[in-house]
């Protein structure tokens, strides 16, 4: 690891959180109302652990396998740590101990194990329902018409509690497209929060990454995940 490298993450971190403040007043809202949480795939804890001590405080890993790796060298005293990548029902049970989120809820099955290992270590753990916004196939989420029948399943289990949604929209090649998809997004945060559905609480909405969290913040996000401009270009080994 060089020093440039965490010189480039202070520059990259003051940069998005600036943008972060401007995008929040346009949109009537503060920079604290806004959670920038950052998508640490394959960044080296040192690293992380730098930009955990230039204030970031929430980051999310989406492999279980990376995240268990990686576990004992992230500095979690001012930190959250957070899931955010397709869970398979046979993973749940390593890491519901380590974290305080799961945003990528999309099945009854995935939310019945959850609460299953949670209950076990007597914890209660929040959970994000991931939404399929593009309508897209192969990519996880529920799709948007089926959401509310999925949460009132959900609501039912013990162990869990939903406290939002979260989405990965299409690859768009415009902001304009992006933004579409971010506000459909929006509307239904606010269709959902509306029903008073018990046991739900919407109070997150998690989207907008590197390319699009500026737009996600204009159209209703109370978070952003972002990787590749806070750390740099992501390299798989
Ligand atoms: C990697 C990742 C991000 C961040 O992507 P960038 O484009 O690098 O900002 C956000 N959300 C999820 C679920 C990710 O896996």
């Amino acid at each position: 690891m060089t020093e440039k490298l965490l010189t480039d993450v202070e520059y990259n971190y003051k940069l998005i959180t600036e943008r972060i403040a401007e995008a929040a007043e346009k949109s009537g809202r503060k920079y604290e109302d806004i959670t920038l949480l950052a998508a640490t795939k394959t960044v080296a804890p040192e690293v992380i652990n730098h930009a955990i001590s230039l204030g970031l405080d929430h980051i999310g890993e989406n492999k279980v396998q990376e995240l268990l790796s990686k576990y004992d060298k992230y500095d979690l005293d001012n930190a959250s740590l957070q899931f955010i990548g397709h869970l398979q029902t046979n993973k749940v049970r390593q890491i519901v101990d380590k974290v305080n989120l799961i945003q990528s809820v999309d099945s009854v099955k995935l939310a019945t194990e959850i609460s299953k290992q949670s209950l076990k270590i007597g914890k209660n753990l929040d959970i994000l329902i991931e939404v399929n916004i593009g309508k897209e196939e192969n990519k996880s989420g529920v799709m948007p018409e089926n959401l509310e029948e999925l949460l009132c399943e959900i609501s039912k289990i013990d162990g869990i509690s939903v406290k939002g949604l979260m989405a990965i929209p299409p690859i768009c090649d415009n902001s304009q497209k992006i933004s579409r998809y971010f506000h459909k997004m929006h509307n239904l945060f606010i269709d959902i929060s509306q029903k008073k559905l018990d046991n739900v609480s919407m109070n997150i909405l998690s989207m907008g990454m590197s390319a699009d969290y500026y737009e996600a913040i204009l159209e209703g996000a109370t978070m952003v995940r972002v990787g590749s401009s806070l750390f740099g270009a992501r390299i798989y080994k």
